[in-house]
């Protein structure tokens, strides 16, 4: 069985998605979603390039959000 592939929002890279981690916009946050269990549109990224994604603005774009998003709690994740 092939392993789904997902790009990561700040870097580009194909990945297979056991590689990235999938996050899901709800109300305005960000927030992770490590075993796939939240419903909605997901993103993936490398927790590696969260701090980029951040800074090019990657998440409002792959939510294609016109506010600005919260990633507090992401961050908490990823740096725990
Ligand atoms: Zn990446």
């Amino acid at each position: 069985m092939a392993v789904p592939i997902r790009s990561c929002i700040a870097c580009r890279k194909r990945e297979d998605w056991t590689d990235l981690l999938r996050v899901v916009k709800v109300a305005g946050e960000v927030l992770p979603d490590p075993l796939h269990l939240l419903p909605g549109r997901g993103a993936w990224l490398h927790r590696k390039c969260f701090e980029t994604a951040k800074q090019r603005g990657s998440f409002s774009r792959a939510f294609r959000s016109d506010e600005r998003l919260s990633t507090e709690k992401l961050a908490v994740f990823i740096i725990e």
